[in-house]
C-alpha cells in the first residue's frame, strides 16, 4: 500500500508548478497511509473533521513538521478546538464565524493563517460567501488582527462539465485579484486553494496556489 501511495505522489509532483502547495487530504485515510504519505515528501494534510483530526494527530505527534489544514465546514462550538489543532483554516465561510474565531484567536494569543471560502454559483450543500456579501464584508474582515487572511477557498458544484469548472476556478482567481488591488492592509490574496482530485488541473490551470488531492492518492473512499 505504502510503495502505491509513493507512485501516485511521484506522478502528480510533476504535474504541479513548484509554487502550487500539495495538500493531501487525509479523511477517512489511516494512519498508516498518512505516514507512506509523509515518507514520500508531504508535509501539508488536510482533514475536514475536528474529532477525526484529533485521533489522528495524536497518533503522529513523532512527525513534528506537519501543515495541518482544515477543509471543512467548522461549527462555532468547535472552533476553538480547532485553532488547537490547525495551523491553516480554508474553510472560514462566514462573519460570523470569522469574528468568533479572530476572538478565540486573541484569547489564545494565536494568528492562524485563514482562507476566507466563497460560493461562487448558488448550491444548497456548500457554504460560503456569495461575491456580493464577501465585497460587503470586506471592511470588517480587514479589522481582524489575530488572523491572517491569505486568500481564497473555492469549491465548485458537483457534477459540472469541465468548462464549468474551469470558469468557476477563473472566476475565483479574478476575485482574489480584484480585492488584492483594493489594497486591504489586513487582507492578503496570494493563496488561492481550489482544486480536487478530478478537477485540480482546471484549478492550476486558472491559478490556484494550493491544490487539495484525497483519492487521486489515497486511493477511493468509501462513503
Ligand atoms: C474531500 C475533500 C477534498 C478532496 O477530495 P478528493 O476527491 O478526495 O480529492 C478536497 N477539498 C475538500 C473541501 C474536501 O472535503
Amino acid at each position: 500500500m505504502s510503495d502505491a501511495i509513493a507512485e501516485r505522489i511521484a506522478k502528480i509532483r510533476p504535474q504541479l508548478p513548484p509554487s502550487v502547495r500539495l495538500i493531501a487530504v487525509t479523511k477517512q485515510v489511516s494512519v498508516a497511509a498518512i505516514r507512506s504519505a509523509y515518507g514520500a515528501g508531504i508535509r501539508d494534510f488536510g482533514e475536514n473533521r475536528i474529532q477525526e483530526a484529533e485521533t489522528k494527530q495524536d497518533q503522529l505527534q513523532d512527525l513534528e513538521d506537519i501543515t495541518w489544514h482544515l477543509i471543512g465546514h467548522l461549527q462555532s462550538n468547535k472552533a476553538k478546538k480547532a485553532l488547537e489543532l490547525f495551523s491553516w483554516i480554508h474553510s472560514v465561510d462566514s462573519l460570523k464565524l470569522f469574528q468568533r474565531l479572530e476572538q478565540l484567536a486573541a484569547e489564545l494569543s494565536c494568528q492562524p493563517e485563514i482562507l476566507l471560502q466563497v460560493k461562487l454559483r448558488s448550491d444548497p450543500n456548500k457554504h460560503g460567501w456569495t461575491i456580493p456579501e464577501l465585497m460587503a464584508d470586506l471592511p470588517v474582515l480587514n479589522q481582524g488582527h489575530h488572523l491572517r487572511i491569505r486568500g481564497l477557498m473555492v469549491i465548485p458544484p458537483a457534477a459540472q462539465k469541465d468548462e464549468e469548472i474551469l470558469a468557476i476556478f477563473h472566476q475565483g482567481r479574478e476575485l482574489a485579484d480584484k480585492i488584492k488591488q483594493q489594497n486591504w492592509s489586513n487582507i492578503e490574496m496570494e493563496q488561492l486553494s481550489m482544486g480536487m482530485s478530478a478537477d485540480y488541473p482546471l484549478a492550476v490551470q486558472a491559478g490556484a496556489t494550493m491544490v487539495r488531492l484525497g483519492q487521486i492518492i489515497f486511493g477511493e473512499r468509501v462513503n
